[in-house]
This record gives C-alpha cells, sequence and structure tokens, in this order.
C-alpha cells in the first residue's frame, strides 16, 4: 500500500513537472524575469516564444526544433540507468535561448569568458569558462571539491577542455561547448554512443565509467551530465539549471 502511494506521488510529480516554465525562472534569478505557458522574458527584456510552430512529433524534429517547453519536457531528476530509449533530458535545446544568455556570436560569446583554474594530478591548468549566470565560480568549486576525492576518481577528472566555438558533430546545432558552460573529462577514457550507432534513432547499449562521486558534485552546482542521455556522452558535463530547478525536481537522491 505504502509503496503503491509513493508511486502514485512519483507519477503525479512527473505529470507537474512536465515542461513547467517555472524551472527557468527557479534556475536563472539573476537572468529571468518571468516564464509562462506563452513567453519567456529576459531580465534585458527579450522575449521568446515557450512553444514554437511546428510539428514535433518525430525524434528529428524534436531534436532539430526544440523549443523552450521540449527542452525541460524530459526530467532529468527521475533518472534512471540505463536511460531508456530515447530519454535525453536536457540534450533536447532551443539554440537562441542559450545565444541570448552567453552570447549571438563567436567574437560575444567570447566577451564573456574569463580563466578559472581546474585543479590536475600535477597541479592545475586553466580553463576558459564563461562568468555569466557565475558559472566561472561554479565550475572552480566543482574543481576543488573534486581534488578532495580520492584519487582513484580523480583521475577521471584529469584531461580536461571547456570552450570550443563548434557545431555538434554531423549537425548543424551548436554544442554547448561554443557558449562556454560545458567541460569533458577524460576523453580518452570514456564513452560516446556515436561509437556504437550512426542514427539518432538507432538501438544502442548504455556503457559509463565516470565515477558518480564526480557527477552528484557537478549536479549539486547546476550541471548536468551526458551519462543520464540514451544517446550517452559520459565525458560531458554543461551547466543546465533549469534541469536541476526545485519545480523540474522529482527526487533530491
Ligand atoms: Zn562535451
Amino acid at each position: 500500500m505504502r509503496l503503491l502511494t509513493l508511486a502514485g506521488v512519483w507519477a503525479l510529480s512527473i505529470t507537474c513537472t512536465w515542461a513547467n516554465p517555472q524551472c527557468y525562472v527557479e534556475g536563472y534569478p539573476d537572468l529571468i524575469a518571468s516564464a509562462d505557458d506563452n513567453t519567456l522574458i529576459l531580465k534585458d527584456g527579450t522575449r521568446f516564444p515557450y512553444r514554437t510552430d511546428g510539428d514535433k512529433t518525430s525524434w528529428e524534429n524534436k531534436i532539430n526544433h526544440a523549443d523552450l517547453a521540449t527542452q525541460v519536457a524530459q526530467s532529468y531528476r527521475a533518472k534512471q540507468t540505463p536511460p531508456p530509449y530515447l530519454f535525453d533530458p536536457g540534450r533536447l535545446r532551443y539554440q537562441p535561448f542559450f545565444q541570448a544568455l552567453y552570447g549571438k556570436d563567436q567574437p560575444s560569446v567570447e566577451q564573456n569568458l574569463v580563466m578559472i583554474e581546474w585543479p590536475t594530478l600535477k597541479g592545475s591548468i586553466k580553463l576558459p569558462v564563461t562568468k555569466i549566470a557565475g558559472v566561472d565560480k561554479k565550475l572552480y568549486r566543482i574543481g576543488q571539491e573534486i581534488a578532495a576525492l580520492p584519487k582513484k576518481e580523480r583521475i577521471w577528472a584529469e584531461g580536461a577542455t571547456t570552450y570550443a566555438y563548434r557545431v555538434i558533430k554531423d549537425t548543424d546545432r551548436l554544442s554547448m561547448h561554443s557558449f562556454g558552460i560545458a567541460i569533458d573529462l577524460a576523453p580518452t577514457k570514456t564513452q560516446y554512443w556515436k561509437d556504437e550507432a550512426t542514427a539518432e534513432t538507432d538501438r544502442i547499449g548504455y556503457h559509463n565509467t565516470m565515477p558518480l562521486s564526480i557527477v552528484r558534485i557537478f549536479e549539486k552546482h547546476g550541471f548536468i551530465w551526458g551519462g543520464r542521455w540514451y544517446h550517452y556522452d559520459t565525458m560531458h558535463f554543461e551547466y543546465r539549471p533549469e534541469l536541476l530547478a526545485p519545480s523540474c525536481s522529482v527526487s533530491a537522491e
């Protein structure tokens, strides 16, 4: 009976958090003035439709024409391993939103970049990261917390890279690395879905070696992990606080 009740509450939470505009207001309190089911308004006055026209039933259309509602429609906190077929919370993105927050083109993005110190086993390296929304300070803290982990876990934070203005492999969509809000770790030891598939809708397995101790540190500071996606990218973390906001959270785990 108790189990049934808990399951009921969980299902209800999923329903209530479905594409909730409040996720944005809570995730970016310094940048977003308001959001409802029609419009999202930034503090600088920029307005976006919450939903855009066009068919989004096929996966192809969902990923190529995601809108703000699509972006938070899959609950990141409803985490399951391995992720179910086409469960990619945070991977469907509305690019104009990120361009408005972090820079409309390469020169604009680069104006907001600062260097942070990232601890390594031999000392530290400097990494370019945006200062918008305090992403630089958050990533610095993440590095400090990872540095306190045992060495067998810390080795997974070696080989870090952040900013690169580029499109996602085989697409014309900008990578989140283009905005200075993403970081890749241990590039030669991690797993990427394209190593075993070519098409988005292919049936693939799930592979991961990134320690969850590192993942949890990132999530605590508003970064999501590509290892929670069906299209796994286990080296990849990006700042997406809308997906970790209380209104988007099913469980605190
Ligand atoms: Zn990446």
